[in-house]
């Protein structure tokens, strides 16, 4: 089938992480202070990898499973940069660049308000765009459901991808 240029691409991405003792909380790259951390097994950063699905998704490509399978012990621990890095460069070779990024936080604890800034630079690094094109909001879950309870911490993310050469 013949493809128009340029081409643009839209990606959902979402992720539910449970809350666990003992865990260290990152979200976005960057730890933050808290009681309790996200259950994983990798660092459990929620938020970066409902990004690396949607830019996965994007692209056409299998999910963050698929390249980081969960039953890997050598990827035990991993730092979901690395997984947000694979992603982007997994839709490179198919020719995709990626534009933009918007996501959201579900999370009735802790306020991760004033932690937005560091994640938007963190996540900036590894998405290889810069903060102006990353959107980052967090809202709680009004006391509703598992969320909450603050069992866990839900993301979604929404990225556009753009293939602008034959
Ligand atoms: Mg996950």
């Amino acid at each position: 089938m013949s493809q128009s240029f340029p081409s643009f691409r839209v990606g959902l991405g979402y992720d539910i992480h449970a809350f666990a003792d003992d865990r260290p909380l990152v979200l976005g790259g960057v730890t933050i202070p808290h009681a309790r951390g996200l259950l994983g097994h990798s660092d459990a950063d929620v938020l970066s990898h409902a990004i690396a699905d949607a830019i996965l998704g994007a692209a056409g490509l299998p999910d963050i499973g698929h390249y980081f399978p969960n039953d890997d012990p050598s990827i035990s621990g991993i730092d979901s940069q690395k997984i947000i890095v694979r992603a982007v460069e997994a839709a490179g070779a198919e020719g995709y660049t990626l534009g933009n990024v918007d996501a959201t936080l579900i999370a009735e604890a802790p306020k991760v308000a004033p932690h937005l800034a560091a994640m938007k630079e963190r996540l900036s690094q590894s998405l290889g765009i810069p903060t102006s094109a990353i959107g980052l909001k967090a809202t709680t879950n009004e006391g509703l459901g598992s969320l909450g309870r603050a069992e866990g911490i839900a993301a979604h993310a929404v990225c556009l991808l753009a293939r602008l050469e034959y």
